[in-house]
């Protein structure tokens, strides 16, 4: 017996002792389940209330009568609790749940001990059998009860059958006799029985309750995992385009504002190549950062994914937004200091705002990558607002290429020649070929336009192999001496493709490869890894001929002209244009000349339009001449024609000019 009852006692402690492995929302819901049910603890205060006070009555001892009210009392005051705790549970404030687990604790506790008490006095002061018997059943009834309703908390159940069996158990040992002798036995053996009760249900509410709490987590877990960007923690674009979406549907009015910024960073590849994936990831976590310090909560950062942040600012106008895109991109004014690398890092951004420059959330968002594109184009390091002639070009340029793609199969591509005069023999020395698109809708369109179309959707490489192939051809038909020049994209320059398609033509149509000159501007040189003079010292050496195009429009730099053999230097319109006007400009002119002439590298004066220009590019000593004054650019079956008519009439630059004026 001693045994069973260590056993009991040691259950009992563990029990009471606070169960520190739940968690604080599981242990929240235990506090909330004592409170679950008001009108559960209603009906046990009215039935206990009642009872106690038919107890009191029949018995007619002012010590039952006290403690019948009492029982009373603190019914009520149960009762109110549990419905002030719930209100406030709805409004969620109130005292924290451990002063409502002592508070519902001791009332609970006083109530049971009230209870035991009644039956106490009941059996000892009343010699009343039947106010025994209801006195020992509402005790009885009140701890089966209790078992369940506060399985929530185990100690709480226990000290309860406690207070309330053991002086019913008392009471009936002194009241005596053999049945209640049995009577409180049974009684005292309830306790036990009931804490196992309320332990094994408070196991299975716990389980339930750590089973839902651990689900709820995953699906926060999940949540977060959907909404949020897992390397910078800012929103994904998913994230961001439901905001976006659901800021536009809560605009109050059409006219309501809101700006949109696509932001992307400057050469970040070069950042991740040089530097590893790693650091890489670090500058952009530090920029989301910047990001979201530079808003200063006026708007929402989202990474769309690699190095592209949308930021997003509701009631945002034009204005704002530009003070905004300042205050940004001064966060790119000072290094990034990444695992040691003190990086330099600057970005680009599109502007668009609502309602002006789109009406919905993927207007808006496509109008800003609009801009993005051409604040990139615009030298990067800046921003960009959306306009709506940006809109225009695109479509034109889109229309472009998807002409483009149909318009060497379907012929709608053409060669025109236009030659280039030697000054001292007056006869072509070179005729340049230029590519002309007669598209069937939008007319002639000029290769200034279609070319950077062409470069940018990777159609440059078969346009210049068909350029390459049918100027070839068509040089196979002129004098041996004069030569052919394609111009040559920048992008092709890098591509293996070039020395191929080159050879091919020259195979082809079994043009002396010295015939073949290519004309390259300066911008080759721009981002230049080694490839691009390793691919044309190549082409020299199968005996090309190499031009740079448009000298003086860009850097001018003579270090081209001693790192790289140009056999011709091509100086530009623009500069030629004042030559007859201006001393500085002739004497820059005079100087290129003769620089040429020194390295041994023939010249072209370009563009030239008055008989006065030509004079003087012949006095500055260029060696060729090429404009609109002499000869424009003309089909081939044209210049055929021509040059038969200068052989025939042995003419030459001189005499075309003298017809031309005296026609
Ligand atoms: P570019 O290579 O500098 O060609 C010379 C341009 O100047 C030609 O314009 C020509 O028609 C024009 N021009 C010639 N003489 C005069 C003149 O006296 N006054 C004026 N105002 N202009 C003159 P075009 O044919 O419109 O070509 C423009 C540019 O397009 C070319 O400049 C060249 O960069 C590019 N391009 C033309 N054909 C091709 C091609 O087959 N491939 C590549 N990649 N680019 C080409
Ligand atoms: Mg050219
Ligand atoms: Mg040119």
């Amino acid at each position: 017996m001693s045994c069973l009852f260590h056993h009991w006692s040691a259950k009992l402690r563990a029990h009471l002792a606070p169960d520190t492995q739940q968690s604080a929302e599981v242990q929240d819901s235990l506090v909330k389940s004592l409170y679950a049910s008001p009108a559960s603890l209603m009906i046990g205060a009215l039935a206990g209330g009642a009872l106690s006070f038919v107890v009191a009555y029949h018995a007619g001892r002012a010590e039952i009568t006290t403690i019948a009210t009492l029982i009373f009392l603190v019914a009520v005051s149960r009762s109110i609790s549990a419905v002030y705790f719930l209100r406030q549970l709805a409004h969620h404030e109130g005292p924290t749940q451990q002063a409502w687990g002592l508070a519902y604790e001791l009332g609970a506790w006083g109530y049971a001990a009230l209870l035991g008490l009644l039956a106490f006095s009941t059996l000892i002061l009343t010699g009343d059998a039947s106010l025994h018997i209801l006195s020992v059943c509402l005790v009885a009834a009140y701890s089966g009860g209790i078992a369940g309703r506060n399985a929530g908390r185990v100690h709480i159940a226990v000290g309860q059958t406690c207070f309330a069996l053991l002086p019913t158990s008392l009471g009936l040992c002194i009241a005596g006799g053999l049945g209640y002798w049995v009577l409180a036995t049974m009684l005292f053996l309830m306790i036990f029985a009931m804490a196992e009760i309320t332990r094994t249900t408070h196991r299975i509410v716990v389980e339930a309750l750590q089973g839902n709490y651990e689900k709820s987590q995953l699906a926060t877990k999940f949540e977060r995992l959907a909404r949020f960007d897992s390397l910078t923690g800012v929103e994904n674009r998913m994230a961001m385009q439901m905001r976006l979406r659901e800021l536009f549907d809560k605009r109050r009015s059409d006219q309501d504002s809101m700006a949109v910024f696509w932001m992307d960073l400057d050469r970040f590849k070069e950042i991740n190549d040089s530097l590893g994936h790693i650091i890489g990831d670090q500058l952009l976590c530090t920029v989301a950062a910047r990001l979201s310090h530079a808003l200063d909560g006026r708007g929402h950062v989202a990474r769309f994914g690699g190095d592209e942040f949308i930021l997003i600012c509701p009631g945002t106008d034009r204005a704002v937004a530009g003070e905004i895109a300042h205050d940004v991109m001064a966060e790119f004014g000072h290094d990034f200091d990444v695992s040691g690398y003190h990086l330099t890092v600057t970005a680009s951004m599109g502007i668009a705002v609502a309602p002006e420059d789109g009406c919905d959330s993927e207007e808006l968002l496509q109008h800003a990558d609009m801009a993005l594109y051409q604040a990139k184009r615009a030298g990067r390091n800046r921003h960009a607002h959306f306009d709506w002639a940006m809109k225009e070009r695109q479509n034109r340029t889109y229309e472009l290429e998807m002409g483009l793609r149909s318009a060497m199969a379907n012929g709608e591509l053409l060669l025109h020649y236009q030659p280039i005069f030697d000054t001292v023999t007056g006869k072509i020395a070179i005729c340049e070929a230029l590519m002309r698109w007669d598209h069937p809708t939008m007319g002639r369109i000029s290769p200034a336009e279609f070319i950077p179309v062409a470069e940018s959707c990777s159609l440059i490489e078969p346009i210049t192999a068909w350029a390459l192939e049918q100027a070839c051809r068509d040089a196979m038909q002129w004098e041996e001496h004069v030569r052919v020049a394609v111009n040559i994209s920048p992008a092709l320059i890098k591509s293996d493709g070039l020395p191929r398609a080159v050879i091919a033509a020259l195979m082809g149509s079994g043009l002396k490869a010295k015939r073949l000159e290519l004309e390259v501007t300066e911008s080759i040189f721009l981002e230049d890894s080694g490839r691009t003079s390793l691919i044309l010292s190549e082409l020299q050496r199968i005996g090309l001929r190499l031009a740079l195009d448009d000298f003086g429009t860009g850097y001018s730099s003579l270090g081209y002209l001693r790192d790289y053999a140009f056999d011709t230097l091509k100086v530009d319109q623009s500069f030629m244009r004042s030559v007859g006007e201006e001393g500085r400009d002739r004497a820059i002119a005079q100087s290129v000349a003769y620089l040429a002439h020194s390295l041994d590298v023939e010249t072209v004066a370009e563009g030239i339009e008055t008989e006065e220009q030509l004079r003087y590019a012949r006095e500055l000593g260029f060696s060729n001449v090429q404009g609109f004054v002499l000869s424009r650019p003309m089909p081939a079956a044209d210049l055929l024609t021509m040059m038969a008519d200068m052989k025939r009439e042995k003419s030459n630059v001189v005499t075309l000019m003298q017809n031309r004026r005296r026609a």
